[in-house]
Parts: C-alpha cells; structure tokens; sequence
C-alpha cells in the first residue's frame, strides 16, 4: 500500500478572530454531530487503500469539538492505517484544551500538537479576537506536557496593529522559556472579508511600518536561533529533527487526501476541493459519497511552478537532482535565465546541487517567486 499524508478540517471555532479568513465557522455548533459522522465515512472512504505517514488536523479549532464528536472521530481514527512512525498533530486554541480531551487525543494516537497563541500580551490578544489569554496558554501547555505530550509546536505572530517589537520580542522570549520543539511564527496579511480588512480601508488599523515589520522578522531569526532553533522554512523553526513532517509533504509536493468541507486534496496530479459550506459538505458526502466542488488536473507547467513556488519556501531549497527525477529535464530548460538573474542579484545561490534564497531573498520571496510563473 501506498504510503501518504492525511489532513482532516474542523471548520468550527467558538468565535472568529478579526484576522482570520480560514474555512472555520462560528454559531454552526448545532451541525458538529452530523458533521462529524460524515467526515468519519469520508475518513473511512479515502483512505482504506493507504497507509498515512503523516495526519494533521486543522481548522477551525479540532478541539473545540465535543468530546462526544472527538469520540466519533477516535473511533474513525484508530481503523486508519498508520506507518510506526506516523506524525499525527491536531491543532489546538489556548482555553479549548482540558484533561479529558487530552487523554482522548493520547487515546487516538496524537503525538504533536500545534497550539495557536500569537502573542503574549493580553491586550494585543484581546485586540485580534482571539478567545483566550496568556494564563490559559500556559495552564494548557503544562498540561500537555503533564499528560505526556512531548512534540509540541506554538504558532505566534508578528506585524500585529499597536505591537511594539519590544512586545514582539517579549512573545518569543516568554515562548522560548517554554522550550516547546518547534514555533511558526507569521506575519499578520490583512485578507479580504474580515473584519481587519474593513478596518485597514478605513485607515483603522495601527499597522506596525514596513520597516518595523522587517526588524521584528530580523529580531525572530537572531532570538530563535540562539534558543537552539533552526529555521528550515520562511516561517518554521524546529529544534533538532523536529520540523513538522506533515508541512514538509505540501512543501515538497507530494501527495496527500483531504477530508471535511473546504478540505483540498493532491493526488496523482489531480487537485480536488471539496465544498467548503458545512450543509453543502455534509449532504454531498451523504448523497454521493464525495463533496468535491472542484476537481482541476495540473498541467506540467502547473506542477513545476507549485514544486518551485513550495519548493523555495524551505531553506534548503530545490535540489536539482530531485527536480530532474520528477520531470525528467534539468531544471535550466525551465529556469536558466530567472536562476542567474536572481544568483545575480544576491536573491537566489546555486550551491551543491541545489538553489535555494538567500536570506535577502527570503524577505523579497514573493517577488522572487512571482519569476517562477511559466
Ligand atoms: S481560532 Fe484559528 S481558525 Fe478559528 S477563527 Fe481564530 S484564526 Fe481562524
């Protein structure tokens, strides 16, 4: 059997944070039964023909659930197949998580959490929406670690309106104090429908200047670093051989199944988006055995760019080898001129087999990749 990744969506929060336009609801707790009943046979359904090396359960927040729903999805994950070293993560809010629930995910097999914090300052937490603070953070962690967690990630995040880096700094700091083995940390994109948006044209928001942002990115390499972190991607940092398996897959562009509304999948080139409305979600898989709003077969030309574009997001970068493997040309053919012209300008280095950006090319990653484009 084949082995590859498996990503499951949780689209429930218990509020929405201003900032945040993931597929994720809030006031549609009266669908979780039957939503997760559904996604447990969509589970059963994509999966049986494989063995997953890698499980991730995302949101919304997973463990906002019931423990009545968690129970149904234990039930559903424990008959998936599993590698012996299968990492299985469930992404989690400060203020969501209690012994129970813990114990159950132990139960189920989890052996990372991914754990939302963003800042460690009340009132910027206050001020981005989020539901919880610092205390219920760290109450929520030792616990973890208590119940035996022992792979744990924190996401926070910089570029905040009315964040100081003095207060940047202070995040990472009382964060590292913690040792947990990996962090993300990402600036904040003001994205459309949300209601920073609407704040940000209105000239509301206190937006930290351009200049300000790049110093607390600067701030976050030299800090991380000396507490022991390697950045091995644009916005993640692991302590030795702990960088999150389940990411490295998108970044390489390897395969994966994705289950539950607005999940994607990537399999045998074929890109398939499942409905993103929970209703939508639930009376497709329950009228026809799939929800797929959209299934789109990727060119060549589609595969190369995406290997690129996920490919430079890791600081290791592409190696040439692996990208002859795949597509049986060197990587010149495609991208002889864009490569010198960023080896040129300081932005790309072709070193050992391999092209990666340099660290004034990952702050001008966006401008770098958009050369990519076939
Ligand atoms: S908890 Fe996460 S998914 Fe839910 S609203 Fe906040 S940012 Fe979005």
């Amino acid at each position: 059997m084949k082995e590859i990744s498996l990503y499951i969506h949780i689209p429930f929060c218990k509020k929405k944070c201003w900032y945040c336009d993931f597929p994720s609801f809030c006031g549609k707790d009266y669908l979780m039964v039957d939503y997760v009943k559904t996604l447990t046979k969509e589970i059963a359904l994509r999966t049986e023909n494989y063995i997953m090396k890698t499980i991730f359960i995302g949101g919304g927040t997973p463990t906002y659930l019931s423990l009545e729903c968690l129970n149904y999805l234990k039930e559903a994950m424990l008959k998936v197949n599993k590698t012996m070293d299968c990492e299985f993560t469930v992404e989690c809010n400060p203020g969501t998580l209690n012994e129970d629930i813990l114990k159950l995910l132990k139960s189920m097999g989890v052996n990372r959490l991914s754990i939302g914090l963003q800042a460690v300052q009340n009132e910027l937490l206050k001020s981005i929406g989020r539901i919880h603070d610092m205390n219920d953070f760290i109450d929520n962690y030792k616990l973890a670690r208590k119940i035996g967690f022992n792979n744990i990630n924190v996401d926070i995040m910089f570029g905040l309106p009315n964040q100081s880096i003095e207060q940047w700094r202070e995040t990472i700091n009382k964060v590292c104090e913690l040792s947990p083995e990996h962090i993300s940390s990402y600036s904040l994109i003001i994205e459309e429908d949300t209601p920073f948006y609407n704040l940000y044209k209105e000239n509301k928001l206190n937006l930290p200047q351009e200049n300000i942002e790049r110093s607390m990115y600067l701030e976050t390499l030299k800090l991380l670093k000396g507490f022991g972190y390697n950045q091995y991607e644009i916005s993640n940092y692991s302590k030795a051989h702990k960088e999150c398996r389940h990411n490295l897959v998108y970044w390489n562009l390897e395969d994966y199944i994705g289950c539950g509304s607005g999940a994607h999948s990537f399999m045998n080139n074929l890109r398939y988006r499942n409905e993103e409305k929970i209703e939508e979600y639930i009376m497709g898989m329950n009228s026809k055995n799939n929800s797929y709003a959209e299934i789109k077969e990727n060119t060549l030309e589609d595969t190369i760019e995406e290997f690129m574009f996920m490919g430079l997001r890791k600081i290791e970068g592409i190696k040439e080898s692996v990208f002859k493997n795949r597509f049986k040309k060197d990587i010149d053919f495609f991208y002889k001129e864009v490569i010198e012209k960023h080896r040129a300008n300081g932005l790309l280095k072709r070193e050992n087999n391999s092209i990666f950006l340099t660290e004034r090319g990952i702050e001008l990653s966006n401008y770098v990749m958009s050369d990519f484009i076939l």
